[in-house]
């Protein structure tokens, strides 16, 4: 297993009985990200097993409270447990919305907050780029500041063991390889790209809370995974006013969309079975849509 992602909370304004608020952990490369982090968000990490000290990157879609309310208790436990940095991510005013949450309660915060604030981009720009991933971010259509994240493993050039047992290629040969391109071998000369192939990198994007725009696609072409909004079944749900997906269009979209797995999340508390979103499915054979619910979960 190379990562792990589970859906912490998958209910939209606010948590019911079955759903949580809006959270979607990502663990990869060992290190975890957590994107948005409604009320709740630390009691579902524990509930999930999966380690809450773990969480070195908080990425936030929008300030709404189903999105953020879960961010002071959750930076408190980081705290509590000696943890010094958080990177947080998130549109124009989240360090003052943050600041403000924790304010809200008696504590003396010892963690370093590293809050990178994102005027949302108009196409797609990479917001934070490491040694083995990136991230990708553009502009969503929400009521307020809205950003969608696309987490991204950089390619990378994989050997071809067949190959490199054919050629009889030595450690020696690989650190040649490895700095200088080229080896020689029985006067042959063996370029890296010879023995090498282009590996994609896992590709990951996280999209709430939007009307219809082409940016979706933009941003969630060809990931592996997609998990997006599909607050509403259709149109007639008032998604326009309140600026949120149905499935409908998401079914409209897919075959732009290219996905290897979308999940869908936030849903309308006004659906007390999803059994019409189920079926719409079915009708169209798409076997590779899933109906996102608390813990659900993908190893990768
Ligand atoms: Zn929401
Ligand atoms: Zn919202």
């Amino acid at each position: 297993m190379k990562g792990k992602l589970v859906l912490l909370g998958t209910s939209s304004g606010i948590p019911t009985k079955e759903r949580n608020t809006t959270a979607v952990y990502l663990q990869f490369l060992g290190k975890g990200f957590l994107f948005d982090c409604g009320e709740g968000t630390q009691r579902q990490i524990f509930k999930a097993d999966l380690n809450i000290t773990k969480i070195d990157y908080m990425l936030l879609t929008h300030l709404h409270g189903d999105h953020v309310l879960g961010a002071p208790g959750l930076i408190q436990t980081l705290d509590f447990h000696g943890k010094n940095k958080l990177k947080i991510f998130g549109t124009p005013t989240t360090s003052q919305k943050i600041d403000c949450l924790l304010k809200g309660s008696i504590y003396n915060k010892e963690i370093q907050l590293q809050i990178k604030e994102i005027p949302p981009p108009a196409t797609v720009t990479k917001i934070y780029e490491e040694k083995d991933f990136f991230i990708n971010s553009i502009s969503m259509n929400h009521v307020i500041d809205c950003i969608g994240y696309s987490f991204q493993e950089k390619d990378r050039k994989v050997y071809n063991k067949d190959l490199i047992q054919r050629l009889n290629l030595k450690k020696q040969d690989f650190i040649q390889l490895e700095t200088q391109g080229f080896v020689t071998k029985n006067s042959k000369t063996i370029k890296k790209e010879d023995v090498t192939t282009l590996k994609k990198g896992f590709k990951f994007t996280f999209i709430t809370d939007t009307y219809e725009t082409d940016n979706i696609i933009k941003l969630a072409k060809d990931s592996d995974i997609l998990v997006i909004e599909s607050t509403y079944f259709d149109e007639d749900d008032k998604a326009k006013e309140y600026k949120h997906l149905t499935l409908k269009y998401i079914l409209k979209i897919y075959p732009e969309l290219n996905c290897k797995k979308i999940v869908l999340t936030h849903f309308s508390r006004k659906y007390a079975s999803l059994d019409i979103f189920k079926k719409e499915i079915q009708m169209r054979n798409l076997d590779n849509i899933y109906l996102g619910y608390d813990f659900f979960s993908i190893q990768f």
